[in-house]
Formats: C-alpha cells, sequence, structure tokens
C-alpha cells in the first residue's frame, strides 16, 4: 500500500514538473515506478485531488494513452463534494452551456478550438462573500474560464479583428449581425441608409 502511494506522490510531481506537456502512457508508467497500477493512480490524481489531467476524451487534439496536465492548480474541493445529482440538475438547468463565454459541453471551444469544451460548477455568488454550495448558487463554468483565461475571451474584440470575423461570416449570418445592428441602432441606420441613397 505504501507502495501504491508512493507511486501515486511521483506521478503528482511528474506532471507538475511536465506541465503543458504532452506525454505518453509508457512514460507515465515508467515515472510511477513501473508498477501495473499507474492508470489507476492517475485517475486518483483527477478524482480525488482534482488535477485537470487531460486525455482525448477531453481534447481532439490528444491521442488515446495521451497525457497532459494544462494547470497545476488542482479543482477546488467544493466541486469534487457536490453530488453527481446537484451537478447534473445545474449542468441541465443551464442548457450544459458556460454561464460566461456560451461555450457548450463536449462542442470545441470557441477560444481555442484545440480544446473540447468541458464544464465544472462555480459560483454565482462568491464563497467569501456568502455565497453556498446549493444548487440555487451554482452555475455552469467552462474549464477555460474557470482557469482564469475568461479575462481574455472577455476582452472586446478590436474592430479589425471583428470586421474580418463579419467578413468571413455566412450571409446568413451577416444579415443577422445587421438586423441586431439595426434594431440596436434605428435612428443611426435610417441616417446611414438615407445618407447613401
Ligand atoms: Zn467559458
Amino acid at each position: 500500500m505504501a507502495k501504491q502511494v508512493g507511486a501515486r506522490a511521483k506521478l503528482r510531481k511528474y506532471f507538475l514538473e511536465n506541465l503543458g506537456r504532452v506525454m505518453e502512457s509508457s512514460e507515465l508508467r515508467e515515472a510511477a515506478g513501473d508498477i501495473s497500477e499507474w492508470a489507476r493512480r492517475v485517475r486518483e490524481l483527477r478524482t480525488e485531488e482534482g488535477y485537470l489531467i487531460l486525455t482525448h476524451n477531453d481534447r481532439s487534439d490528444l491521442k488515446p494513452g495521451q497525457y497532459l496536465l494544462e494547470t497545476a492548480k488542482p479543482q477546488p474541493a467544493f466541486e469534487r463534494a457536490i453530488s453527481k445529482e446537484t451537478r447534473a440538475f445545474v449542468l441541465d438547468r443551464n442548457g450544459f452551456t458556460c454561464q460566461m463565454c456560451g461555450a457548450v459541453a463536449g462542442e470545441p471551444h470557441p477560444y481555442d478550438q484545440t480544446r473540447k469544451t468541458r464544464l465544472h460548477l462555480g459560483h454565482i455568488i462568491d464563497k467569501s462573500a456568502g455565497g453556498t454550495d446549493d444548487a440555487a448558487n451554482l452555475r455552469a463554468i467552462c474549464s477555460v474560464c474557470n482557469e482564469g483565461a475568461s479575462n481574455a475571451t472577455l476582452t472586446r474584440p478590436d474592430l479589425m479583428k471583428l470586421m474580418v470575423q463579419i467578413r468571413r461570416a455566412t450571409s446568413t449570418d451577416q444579415l443577422s449581425a445587421l438586423g441586431w445592428l439595426i434594431n440596436k441602432f434605428p435612428k443611426q441606420a435610417k441616417e446611414f441608409v438615407s445618407t447613401k441613397s
């Protein structure tokens, strides 16, 4: 038993030393001290310690047998303590969509197409502000937003990037955007059309 705990510690250290690098199972097996239980120890790092060790189930660019730890920050203990039922209830209520950026579970993340969107639970009112772990105070947050990368994703697009996106969109989407803009700026839209004609 002591030997197995040792293997998990070895793997934890190895993952943290190789943050952001894709690793093969043979390498991890060796790092664990060449024990047959190495894969179970990796699972424990994920389920018991909350390390977000990614596999091909999480990222489309990973092959079966490849592992990747992107962030040294484990998932908070509160989320691991929340029941499966509460988790399922909250995710279903939020339509399996990140409530910060709109990414949908299982689909490529809109801000990082190489990543499959994985949803976590976050607090609506922060614990430090008196928020609870009740379903009513929980919401779905994707791993990108959860890691704080949302600072980047919530940045307003600059005009040039926005125009590039609009020019590349389908006519249907361009017309939807036009309709939305006319709705938002009816007066300006009228003026704009009259000066053009
Ligand atoms: Zn998000």
